[in-house]
């Protein structure tokens, strides 16, 4: 029988990536597949929390099982800044005004190390089941590339001597913190008698 599993998300692009990965047995809806249309607040103070926050919103108004992701940079000399607020660091929504910010942050810092984490929350069967995905590297004075999205142009993950603006979206999706969760969760739902609980 085929399950059906929400993935918190407006972005239908996200949605079908991991259904194929999922086909046959899980069928992934959106929230707009769901009708829902509302913005879930997001006011936690950590990845787990967020993350738990929108998976679990639909658990209570729809009934159906649920993942959501919660994602962010985090950067050493910063203590963590801008985690969960990456996406408005600056006070406004926005990559550029927001990478601009933490370059001025991080003017004539030596510790330039940083990393991007992935947190997803899945609500199954009334539990709920955590999955991180990080990548370290660390942060460039200077933006270079013109792939990906919010902090890639100044992100130099190990081992690499390019920022994730100058990879190919596919080798990024190979290391990335979002693709490492991502799979934990596909690996946990394909075989989920074999992975503890959280
Ligand atoms: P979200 O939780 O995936 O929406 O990510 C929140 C924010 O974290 C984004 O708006 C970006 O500023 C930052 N972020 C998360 N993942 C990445 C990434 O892969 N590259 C660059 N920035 C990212």
């Amino acid at each position: 029988m085929i399950k059906k599993l929400v993935f918190a998300t407006h972005n239908e692009h996200k949605k079908q990536e991991v259904g194929q990965l999922l086909a046959p047995n899980y069928e992934v809806l959106s929230l707009s597949d769901i009708g829902c249309l509302d913005d879930i607040p997001e006011t936690g103070t950590t990845f787990a929390e967020n993350a738990t926050l929108k998976s679990s919103y639909v658990m209570e108004n729809y009934q159906l099982d649920c993942f959501a992701d919660d994602s962010g940079l985090e950067v050493e000399a910063l203590r963590g800044a801008p985690g969960v607020y990456s996406a408005r660091y600056s006070g406004q929504r926005g990559d550029q005004v927001n990478m601009e910010f933490l370059l001025q942050k991080m003017a004539g810092v030596a510790n330039r190390k940083a990393r991007f984490k992935t947190v997803i929350s899945l609500v199954q069967h009334g539990k709920t089941y955590l999955f991180e995905g990080v990548i370290n590297g660390q942060l460039r004075s200077e933006p270079t590339g013109r792939n990906g999205f919010g902090y890639d142009p100044i992100f130099e993950p190990d081992g690499y001597q390019i920022t994730f603006a100058e990879m190919e979206l596919t080798e990024k999706n190979k290391i990335s913190h979002r693709a490492q969760a991502m799979r934990q969760l596909i690996q946990f739902l394909k075989k989920p008698s074999k992975i503890p609980e959280n």
